[in-house]
């Protein structure tokens, strides 16, 4: 692989959760619960899950717009998780989020200039002059025009909306985008021309990105690899089309079994899940898909799998069914 431009190891996000007489109890939503990968310069890499699974908040957490309770996130090399607030303040010009919602993310009282502005007045970035020249061509990479500027984004639809949501995230020359779930507030129709424009971009300005989507169709098209969540744990790691074609855990295997297959001669058995996503404040004990998986054996309950590799480093899976929990390996299927 490549040099990793990020690389996440052990990452945890615990909220607290006030609950019980006088919010006194101690009960915490493991969000994110000890997830490690790594992101190779101008690679895209998709994590996907189920709504809940703790794809926002790793996300977030890695541009520390929150605080990670443990764990690395080294970005270019340096542990941000460490840094002074003027570092991250300093270090965020490089990594920046593209949010699902252009709705909520854009303030309506301000003009596609003053958005754009925002960030370069912020780090003191230019005059004036450059200031304006920098925005007017940031604004048609994006594919909207100079005359767009002086608008308010209610004036938008939601894709234009979402081309200014990624002019501002673009404005500071970043090398690295979390772009969270970027069109699945848009009209399908909408969808592809943004996916089309992501990876324009990213050609443009060598990009690397961690695509964050519920949709595993989405990030089919898009990413290089891809990681799988399930309640706030990565349960698969693969090289897209290899993850896609032999899912190997039975939750990646679920998950791609409902999406429709365009070939009729393709015959995929729908896994249907029984029961609901645990909660993530009362995790079962073992592995987390352990009260849902269609293969579950009594060890699955008793001991958590670890993420481990199966053929090489590119391809890991947390599942006892490929690894025997005294250390053995156990063969493929
Ligand atoms: P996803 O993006 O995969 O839908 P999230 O990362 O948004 O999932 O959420 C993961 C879990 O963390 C959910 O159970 C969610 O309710 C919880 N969570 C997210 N943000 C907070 C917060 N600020 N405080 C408490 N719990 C949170
Ligand atoms: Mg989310």
């Amino acid at each position: 692989m490549k040099q990793p431009l990020l690389e996440v190891n052990n990452l945890k996000k615990y909220y607290r959760q006030k609950s019980g007489w006088f919010g006194k109890s101690k009960d915490y939503v493991k969000a994110v619960d000890n997830v490690s990968f790594s992101v190779a310069q101008g690679e895209t890499f998709g994590l996907v899950g189920e709504s809940g699974c703790g794809k926002s908040t790793t996300g977030r957490t890695i541009l520390q717009l929150t605080p990670a309770t443990s764990g690395e996130i080294k970005f270019d090399g340096v542990d941000v998780s460490k840094l002074s607030r003027e570092d991250i303040r300093q270090k965020r010009k490089h990594m920046q989020m593209v949010f699902q919602d252009p709705y909520a993310s854009l303030n309506p009282r301000m003009t596609v200039y003053d958005i754009l502005e925002e960030p370069l007045r912020a780090h003191r970035i230019g005059s004036a002059q450059e200031r304006r020249q920098t925005i007017e061509r940031m604004i048609e990479v994006v594919g909207l025009t100079k005359r767009h500027i002086g608008r308010y984004t209610h004036e938008f639809s939601g894709g234009q909306r979402q081309r200014i949501v990624i002019a501002r995230s673009l404005i500071l020359k970043p090398k690295f985008i979390v772009a969270d779930e970027p069109v699945s507030a848009l009209d399908v129709s909408i969808q592809s021309q943004i996916l089309n424009l992501l990876q324009d971009l990213q050609d443009q300005f060598q990009l690397t990105y961690l695509f964050i989507s519920h949709d595993l169709s989405v990030v089919r098209h898009l990413c290089n690899r891809v990681a799988v969540m399930y309640l706030g744990n990565i349960v698969e790691i693969g090289e897209v089309e290899t993850l896609y074609t032999e899912p190997l855990h039975p939750y990646t295997r679920a998950l791609l079994s409902a999406i429709p297959v365009a070939d009729p001669q393709v015959k995929r058995e729908r896994v249907i899940l029984q029961g609901d996503v645990p909660s993530p404040t009362n995790p079962p004990s073992g592995c987390p898909f352990s009260t849902r998986c269609p293969e579950v054996r009594d060890v699955c309950r008793q001991i958590k799998p670890a993420l481990t590799a199966i053929a090489d480093q590119e391809r890991r899976v947390a599942c006892h069914l490929y690894h025997d929990p005294t250390g053995k390996d156990v063969t493929m299927p």
